[in-house]
């Protein structure tokens, strides 16, 4: 879910061999109906369980990548986080730069992801890929980590309802702007399903970018409604940013990834 200002993908690019990254088992994904994970697919529970496990191992998730590290964007970061990437994306932002969660993933167990997250940690992101595709099982999850004290972020494209979000997960929620390719979406139909805490983010790649996120901001008033992130593509000039953040007289937050500044821009799982 994290999207910045990487080399122009080409939908599909990052799909396994032979596969259409659009409908790759999607509805299986969905309806959770699949198969379920076959023996060799299963990683076992590592010995740092911070939440205690549940019995139930039937179901599970589809997942890209599970990892620890600082969180890097929003009003988290800084904070070290747990990060469970879902795999499986409905739609293709042309500045992507999770491609491989496009399709492919691994099937986890249920068991297996809440053994997974270290004892340590308390705030766990849960992004994608776009999570909302396996909104079904992920609310077990969300559940679970609630009962075990954690602080749940869901990292959302904002193109699928959120219906179902249960109110005690953190939500931050993308609006595409025109040079994602993705910006057609009815992204307004989600303002109802949002807290105040929650967040807005806005990813800028061009001038075009920010003069349609601030007609967002001002027909809709969120700056008074959510927190609202305006977040520049990666490479972008931020002198530039941050001065039409300021002319624009708004009240919203201009972030910059932390982790690309300290990583790198190319470093993955962090
Ligand atoms: S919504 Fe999908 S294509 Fe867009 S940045 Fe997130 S994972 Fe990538």
């Amino acid at each position: 879910m994290k999207s910045e200002n990487q080399p122009t993908r080409t939908p599909g690019s990052g799909a396994e061999a032979g596969e259409n990254p659009v409908q790759v088992k999607l509805q299986e994904i969905i309806e959770g109906k699949g198969p379920g994970p076959k023996e060799q697919d299963l990683v076992r529970p590592g010995s740092t369980s911070g939440v205690r496990a549940s019995a139930e191992t039937a179901r599970f998730l589809k997942i890209s990548e599970l990892y620890a590290t600082l969180q890097g964007e929003g009003i988290h970061a800084g904070l070290p986080c747990f990060f469970i990437r879902l795999a499986v994306c409905d739609i293709r932002c042309a500045w992507c730069d999770t491609p491989d969660s496009w399709t492919g993933g691994q099937w986890r167990t249920r068991q297996e992801l809440l053994s997974s997250v270290p004892h340590h940690i308390s705030l766990v992101q849960i992004t994608g890929g776009e999570p909302m595709l396996q909104i079904r099982r992920l609310r077990t999850l969300f559940e679970d980590l609630h009962s075990a004290g954690k602080k749940i972020l869901l990292e959302t494209g904002g193109h699928r309802s959120l219906e179902k979000v249960p109110p005690y997960v953190h939500i931050v929620m993308d609006i595409k702007l025109p040079s994602s390719g993705e910006q057609s979406h009815p992204f307004e139909n989600n303002f109802g399903y949002l807290k105040a805490s929650d967040e807005i983010k806005f990813v800028v790649a061009s001038e075009e970018d920010f003069l349609r996120a601030r007609r967002w901001i001002q027909e809709h008033d969120l700056a008074t409604r959510f927190q609202i992130l305006i977040s520049p593509a990666y490479g972008m000039d931020l002198k530039k940013l941050a001065q039409w953040v300021l002319d624009s007289k708004l009240t919203v937050r201009m972030q910059l990834q932390l982790h690309k500044y300290i990583w790198g821009p190319d470093a993955t799982m962090v």
